[in-house]
C-alpha cells in the first residue's frame, strides 16, 4: 500500500483510497464501469455495500479470506491483477518483491518451458529471478534478470510449443519420487496457529492456541522418533507473529514441509468437522499438487480416527500457503464452538489420534504410488515395518 492509505480499508469508510479501490474493483469486473469515480468526487468516494460485495466476490474468486475488508493482502492481490505479461518492466526487488498476474505468466510460461521459477504463486522473488537468468542465458539474450520488450520478445518467438499448465505439478511430483519414502533426515516445520497475546478461538476451557500446540508436540514426538528434524514456529509461551513471518521463517529453515495447525469457530452455527487447506489458485495457474495430495491425506487420516466430521479440502492463496517455498498444508482440527467436536477435543486421546493421523499421512505422501495402505490403518509404531515392506515390494 502506498502511505497515504490506511493499513485496511472497510464499510463505511471515504476518502481518495476507497477511490482507488472502487477503480482497481471495475478493472477486475467486480464492480460496473459506472462505478469508477471521476476526480471531482475522489475525496468522498465511500465504501458502501457495493464496495464490499464487490470486494468478497474478488476475495471468493482469489482465494483469500472472504471478509469484505481491504486488509494489506487483499490490496496487494488487487493491486497486482491489472496486469498482464508485457504490461510492464519486471525486476526483481530484493527488499520488496514485485507481485501481480503478470509476474504469475511469467512463472507460468518458463515452467512452460522448462525453467524452474518455483511456485507460481505472481511474486517475484529469487528462484523467479534465476529462472529468468537462466532463461536469457539460453536464449542467448544478456542475462540481467530484467524481463523487458526483449525477453518478452523472445518469450513469443518461442511460441506455444510446450504447453499444458501441469509442469509444475509433474516437476512436484518427480521431485517427491526422488526423494525416496523415508521420513529419516526430513525437515518439518510445524506451526501451531496463534500464540502469545493471541490466544485464537475461546470456548470455554478450550483456547485455539494451547489446543494447537498441544497437538504440535504430540506431532513433535512422533515425527522425531522417526528421525524427522521438527522446528516449530512458537513455543507455548511465545508469538510467531503474522503469517508472512511464519512463511519467512519456514522459507529460512529450508522445510520440506510446513504443517499449520488451527481449530474453527463459528458462533450460533452448526458448523463442525475437520477440514485442509493447500496453496492453490485455479484462475491463474497456481498449484501445489503435493500440497493437495497432503492436504487429502491427512483429512482422510484424521476423519478415520477421531470420529470428526470431514469438511473436506480447499485450494487457498493464504499468506503461510502462498509464501512458503515449500508444499505447505493447514489443518483444521475442529469447531471450539460445536459441542461434539469440543467434547471430542477436551480429551487428549482425541489429540493423540490427531497427530497419529498426521504423522502417518506425512508417512503415506513420502511412500507415493508405492503404498496401498488402507487410510486409517497405518499405527505410527507401524511405520518402520510398512517403510521396509514397501521398499522390499519396490525391490529398492
Ligand atoms: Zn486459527
Amino acid at each position: 500500500m502506498t502511505p497515504s492509505q490506511p493499513a485496511v480499508l472497510r464499510r463505511g469508510d471515504r476518502g481518495p483510497a476507497v477511490a482507488d479501490v472502487r477503480d482497481r474493483l471495475v478493472l477486475s469486473l467486480d464492480l460496473p464501469a459506472d462505478a469508477v469515480q471521476a476526480a471531482s468526487g475522489r475525496s468522498d468516494a465511500a465504501f458502501d455495500d457495493r464496495v464490499e460485495m464487490a470486494v468478497k466476490c474478488f476475495q471468493q474468486r482469489r482465494g483469500l479470506l472472504v471478509d469484505g475488508v481491504v486488509g494489506p493482502v487483499t490490496y496487494a492481490v488487487l493491486d497486482g491483477s491489472r496486469w498482464s505479461l508485457g504490461d510492464r518492466v519486471l525486476r526483481y526487488v530484493p527488499q520488496s518483491f514485485l507481485e501481480g498476474d503478470d509476474v504469475g505468466q511469467l512463472q507460468d510460461r518458463l515452467v512452460q518451458l522448462g525453467f524452474r521459477p518455483g511456485k507460481v504463486d505472481g511474486i517475484l522473488g529469487p528462484e523467479t529471478l534465476a529462472a529468468v537468468h537462466a532463461f536469457q542465458a539460453a536464449v542467448g539474450l544478456v542475462p540481467d534478470g530484467t524481463v523487458g520488450p526483449e525477453t518478452i520478445r523472445a518469450f513469443s518467438r518461442l511460441g506455444r510449443s510446450v504447453t499444458g499448465g501441469s509442469a509444475n505439478a509433474l516437476r512436484e511430483r518427480e521431485q517427491l519420487r526422488r526423494s525416496g519414502h523415508s521420513l529419516a533426515g526430513r525437515v518439518i516445520v510445524l506451526d501451531p496457529g496463534h500464540g502469545g497475546a493471541d490466544p485464537g478461538a475461546v470456548e470455554g476451557s478450550l483456547t485455539e492456541a494451547d489446543l494447537a500446540m498441544d497437538l504440535a508436540s504430540r506431532v513433535d514426538t512422533r515425527l522425531r522418533a522417526h528421525g524427522v528434524r521438527v522446528v516449530t514456529t512458537r513455543t507455548r509461551h511465545t508469538d510467531a507473529g503474522t503469517d508472512e513471518d511464519r512463511a519467512a521463517f519456514a522459507n529460512s529453515c529450508g522445510a520440506d514441509l510446513v504443517l499449520s495447525l488451527h481449530c474453527d469457530s463459528q458462533r450460533n452455527g452448526p458448523a463442525h468437522g475437520v477440514a485442509t487447506f493447500f496453496y492453490g489458485a485455479a484462475d491463474h495457474g497456481g498449484w501445489s499438487a503435493t500440497g493437495e495430495r497432503l492436504a487429502d491425506l491427512l483429512l482422510r487420516e484424521v476423519v478415520a480416527r477421531t470420529g470428526l466430521t470431514d469438511c473436506r479440502v480447499h485450494p487457498r492463496t493464504w499468506p503461510l500457503l502462498r509464501r512458503t517455498r515449500m508444499p505447505a498444508v493447514r489443518l483444521d482440527f475442529g469447531y471450539l464452538t460445536h459441542p461434539l467436536d469440543a467434547a471430542l477435543l477436551a480429551d487428549p486421546h482425541t489429540l493423540d489420534r490427531i497427530a497419529e493421523g498426521v504423522v502417518v499421512a506425512v508417512q503415506r505422501l513420502y511412500l507415493g504410488d508405492a503404498d496401498t495402505t488402507r487410510t486409517g490403518m497405518l499405527r505410527v509404531d507401524d511405520l518402520r515395518r510398512h517403510l521396509a515392506e514397501v521398499r522390499a515390494a519396490a525391490g529398492s
